[in-house]
């Protein structure tokens, strides 16, 4: 019998895991072509770094090599559409036939989504974006040695589905400006519209964060809503407006591309069946990371997708029951320069549109926080582990690598957080 056809498409944490784990279980009785419209895998979490120094190009990891050599077909295009009744993905005018589908293209910012944000912030998304607020921030530094007094303002706008990069972004900033001496001339003050700090983490990390500011004089407000925003305010629409000269925002989120004829919600995000991320309309067809349905936009959960996606399709393939379900369990390290701050957090969703996600507390002995200088270790160890996993396309979460990886997390996890 001809080996089933896999097409995945988007070279990101979630295209790639599901490429990795299917060839770690299955080897070479499967067929996968990957299509995607960057032939590198970017290390988008580690793009923090790049406004305090990082090159952007020791975020870009080559996988082509190894691809070919574990016969993975790669063509670099642009997906832009699918025909599930012909089993049909479509892309640069041409069309690939699959027989499991997985689209894994993430998702993009649509910062004219508010009044002025485009215009007058520094956005955070792209390596471009993250080098232009290099420059802002250089320029603030520059204009305090001066004797200036500054204003930053930290900004997240309703639909943004993935604050914790600002979160890190203020506290690197806030260290960084003290190592420059020029901390007290710079006022900073964040505003979220979230009912509480990272809402999506749950009260530990709101306590977290609430007294990081306390400790480093940043002035924090929760449910301020921007209206718009101006040349050098931003208008909440509860009546305040809050002054900057640097205003640092991460917009709202819209999947990355809109493909007609799959149901998805308003912003594109495709609907899925949680546990496999099976589309509700096509089985054979599966959405994994940020372009899913699943209100929580992070790599760790796209890691955990791409996961149970590739074992559903070797239970299909393989006549297996299927036992690896998508039980969402965010991981992150938030960096801070001076510490960093773990968390792992159960979630499951809520149904309510306003807070989608909540702990989940039939799992509460897995919510785990800590803030340790030692995290910061962690955070590296990741941000070297994991591209060089995708370059030798071999999974995150398993083999003997990910084995050592784990043990070496919970000795840290019991050690250093609770
Ligand atoms: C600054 C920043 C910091 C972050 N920090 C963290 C963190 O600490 N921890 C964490 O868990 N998450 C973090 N995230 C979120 C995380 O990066 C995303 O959730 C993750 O990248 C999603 O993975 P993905 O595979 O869905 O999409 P992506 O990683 O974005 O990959 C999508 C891929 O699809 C390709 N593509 C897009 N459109 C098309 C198309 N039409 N055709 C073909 N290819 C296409 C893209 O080029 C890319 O290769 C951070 C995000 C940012 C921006």
């Amino acid at each position: 019998m001809a080996n089933k056809k896999v097409v995945v498409c988007g070279a990101g944490f979630g295209g790639m895991e599901a490429i990795s784990y299917l060839k770690y279980k299955l080897k070479d009785k499967v067929d996968i072509t990957l299509i995607s419209d960057k032939d590198y895998f970017l290390f988008k979490p580690n793009t923090i770094y790049i406004p305090f120094g990082k090159d952007p190009k020791d975020l870009m990891f080559q996988f082509l090599d190894s691809a070919k050599r574990l016969g993975v077909q790669f063509h670099k295009a642009s997906v832009e559409g699918v025909d599930p009744s012909k089993q049909r993905v479509y892309a640069d005018g041409k069309y690939f036939e699959y027989d499991y589908l997985i689209l894994a293209m993430g998702a993009k910012m649509k910062p004219e989504e508010v009044d002025g944000l485009g215009e007058y912030a520094n956005t955070i998304w792209t390596p471009q974006e993250m080098l232009k607020l290099r420059d802002s921030i250089n320029r603030l530094v520059e204009d305090t040695k001066g004797g200036k007094h500054r204003e930053v303002l930290f900004l997240v706008p309703p639909n943004n589905k993935c604050s914790g990069p600002l979160y890190e972004i203020v506290f690197m900033l806030d260290t960084y400006l003290r190592k420059k001496g020029v901390r007290d001339k710079v006022n900073i003050t964040y505003s979220t519209y979230e009912k509480t700090f990272i809402q999506a983490f749950g009260p530990r990390l709101h306590q977290v964060v609430t007294s990081e500011f306390e400790r480093r004089k940043i002035t924090g407000y929760n449910e301020y809503v921007v209206d718009k925003v101006e040349s050098n305010q931003v208008k909440y629409r509860n009546g305040k407006s809050l002054p900057f000269d640097v205003l640092i925002s991460f917009p709202p989120y819209y999947a990355s591309t809109y493909l007609q004829g799959l149901r998805s919600d308003e912003r594109g995000f495709i609907s899925t069946k949680t546990p496999t991320r099976q589309l509700v309309d096509y089985p054979n067809i599966y959405a994994v990371g940020d372009i899913g349905d699943f209100p929580v936009k992070q790599a760790f959960l796209a890691l955990l997708q791409g996961d149970a996606v590739a074992e559903h399709i070797y239970s299909d393939i393989e006549k297996k029951e299927f036992v690896a379900e998508f039980i969402p369990t965010s991981m992150c390290i938030m960096e801070q320069f001076d510490k960093a701050t773990f968390a792992q957090v159960p979630l499951q969703l809520t149904g309510d549109p306003q807070r989608p996600v909540e702990v989940r507390q039939s799992d509460i002995d897995q919510y785990k926080v800590g803030s340790s200088k030692i995290w910061r270790l962690g955070k590296k160890l990741l941000g070297m582990y994991l591209p060089w996993r995708f370059k030798n396309c071999k999974p995150f979460h398993a083999g003997p690598a990910w084995k050592t990886m784990e043990v070496g997390l919970k000795v840290m996890m019991k050690v250093l957080a609770s």
